[in-house]
């Protein structure tokens, strides 16, 4: 049977232009919207003033209104139309009521509005990290106002809401405390990804505050514990008690009546469970300056790989590692390739990785922190200090500097070569449909790099039509700014040994002629081939070189060629790609 080819609304319904997870949080189960506030109706004008409000300067009462809890600042816009006014007036609240209405909605529907002010909501949508670990984080916890992503927020004991007897048999705090610490009510609905269904409303407490009630009633961490185990040794004594004299009694029954009391740590059960979704609400991020929405919350919210050849927007980024330099006691450095477009500069500081896990391009990959997101090219990675998981500790939008002496009219991008066997850490064999046959690309591959690059592109231009060094073919760019060049390669060649020491002599002797000194012979920077020899690795050469240097050099020849040190051979750096 042949198949059909689909339809665009079968392919329609088959596929999302941006991938959305239904993961069941507080946002799908808040009541559907009605009409916008203001929308469709006139609002009357307000007669009666703010009373004693009213010596306040405008921004005076934004400032102070911003600062009110939400609980407090709800029930002041209630007060009259003139406070409503007032109320909608505050950028911050305008902010959060324009892009995060559901945050919002959220606070005030399971009533934790009286610990979190309007201020604090802005400061949240204006910060795209996620406040455990520093990657970008889609979700804000709305019992204490905390960014989070959904790995910290399904996995984190902290973000896990308690009933209250929970945390009252878990930390050893009464009620009369619990009332003081941030808690909720839950809305009724469908949670977590396994579509929990929850009819009651629950009151939930929040987990870190109860925790750290406990320690302070208790005095200490182990005196919480042994009072939490006493406790419990209590109740399964008096349990027992009751048991036995059930049974004495010989009402067997009400033995299967008397609950046995919990000891064990309550169920957690992760992302599969439903009280660690009602908390949580989606959270866009504003940029603060632009006042404009990142759309990449959709593509940050998902794990980085390496798989995928082909990225869209919104999907999964594609990251391919272009060199490595791995140093196991300080930092290492990585250049990589996102989405086959964008190259970005990475530090990594030392200990955070395995350095074999560093050098294998899929394993690092795999273990890098979320891309924050944004144009950035430059980040680095450290130690997260809450749980010491490698994140994002900045990332930076770098004015990269590149060669200077751009004297040969040819560019090339070096996303049009495709590069092959690497010769050393920074040249690779190449091919380039430009040119016929392969190519040699030598480039920087880290700043540090650059300088040499520098002065070995103005020696090319020095030697240029003398028959010395190989064909210099054009720079090499990445984003505009140079930062390496592409030459001939020479085929059929093998090193200088001392037998070509005269071949070597003329070659040399045409530089000199130039002034200019090479700077670093040895046989491995003479190739041999079709009856001549060609100089190569022209970082060190210095043009205008006096008569002295240059018969130091030239004298130096022949001790050179039969040097058995191995000093100037192909040793390639171990690292990665
Ligand atoms: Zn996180």
């Amino acid at each position: 049977m042949e198949e059909e080819p689909l339809s665009k609304s079968q392919l329609e319904d088959l596929t999302y232009p941006c991938p959305r997870l239904r993961d069941f949080i507080l946002d799908d189960n808040l009541p559907a919207l009605g009409s916008p506030p203001g929308n469709g109706h006139i609002r009357k004008l307000p007669k009666v003033d703010l009373g004693t409000l009213v010596v306040l300067p405008l921004e005076l009462l934004q400032a102070l209104l911003s600062h009110l809890n939400l609980y407090t600042l709800t029930g002041f816009r209630r007060v009259n139309r003139r406070a409503i006014e007032a109320v909608e007036s505050i950028p911050q609240y305008k902010a959060v009521t324009t892009h995060a209405r559901n945050v919002l909605r959220g606070i005030l529907s399971i009533e934790t509005g009286q610990w979190i002010s309007c201020e604090t909501v802005y400061e949240k949508l204006c910060t795209a990290e996620c406040e455990e670990c520093g990657d970008f984080g889609g979700y804000l916890y709305i019992l204490t106002c905390k960014r989070v992503c959904f790995l910290c927020f399904s996995e984190g004991k902290r973000y896990l809401p308690q009933r209250r007897s929970h945390a009252i048999r878990k930390f050893g705090v009464n009620r009369q405390i619990l009332n003081t610490l941030p808690c909720m009510r839950s809305i009724p609905g469908t949670y977590s990804p396994n579509e929990k269904k929850c009819h009651e409303r629950l009151a939930l407490v929040d987990s870190e505050s109860a925790y750290r009630a406990g320690i302070t009633l208790h005095g200490s961490f182990s005196a919480m514990e042994q009072y939490v185990s006493n406790k419990s040794a209590q109740k399964l004594q008096e349990f027992n008690r009751r048991t036995s004299q059930a049974t004495a009694e010989g009402s067997g029954p009400t033995t299967r009546r008397l609950r046995r009391p919990r000891t064990e740590d309550l169920f957690d059960g992760r992302s599969g469970n439903p009280m660690r979704f009602m908390a949580i609400v989606r959270m866009p991020w504003l940029n603060r300056v632009s006042q404009e929405l990142d759309d990449c919350t959709q593509q940050k919210s998902l794990y980085s790989n390496s798989s995928s050849a082909y990225s869209m927007p919104g999907t999964i980024p594609d990251i391919q590692l272009l060199q490595a330099s791995v140093d196991p006691e300080d930092q290492s450095e990585f250049r990589i390739l996102v989405d086959q477009k964008f190259v970005k500069y990475l530090t990594i500081d030392p200990g955070l990785y395995d350095v074999d896990d560093m050098c294998f391009g899929p394993s690092l990959i795999s273990m890098l922190p979320h891309l924050p997101p944004g144009d950035w090219n430059e980040g680095h990675i450290s130690h997260n200090t809450p749980n010491g998981r490698p994140h994002f500790a900045r990332v930076t939008k770098a004015q990269l500097l590149g060669v200077t002496n751009l004297w040969h009219p040819l560019q090339i991008d070096h996303l049009e070569l495709h590069m092959g066997q690497k010769l050393r850490s920074n040249v690779y064999e190449a091919t380039c449909p430009r040119f016929n046959s392969t190519i040699i690309a030598k480039f920087a591959r880290f700043a540090w790099e650059r300088p040499q690059l520098d002065a070995e592109t103005s020696a090319y231009q020095w030697i240029e039509n003398h028959q010395i060094g190989p064909k210099f073919l054009g720079h090499l760019s990445e984003e505009g700014r140079v930062i390496g060049f592409i030459i001939e390669r020479i085929t059929d060649c093998r090193h200088a040994t001392p037998e070509d020491l005269s071949l070597c002599q003329l070659t040399l002797l045409r530089l000199h002629k130039l002034g200019i000194e090479h700077g670093d012979i040895n046989k491995h920077n003479f190739l041999i081939h079709d009856g001549k020899a060609t100089l190569i690795d022209f970082d060190n050469s210095t043009l205008y070189s006096d008569a002295k240097t240059l018969d130091e050099e030239f004298q130096a020849l022949q001790e050179e060629l039969r040097d058995t040190s191995g000093r100037g051979g192909r040793i390639v750096e171990s690292d990665a790609a």
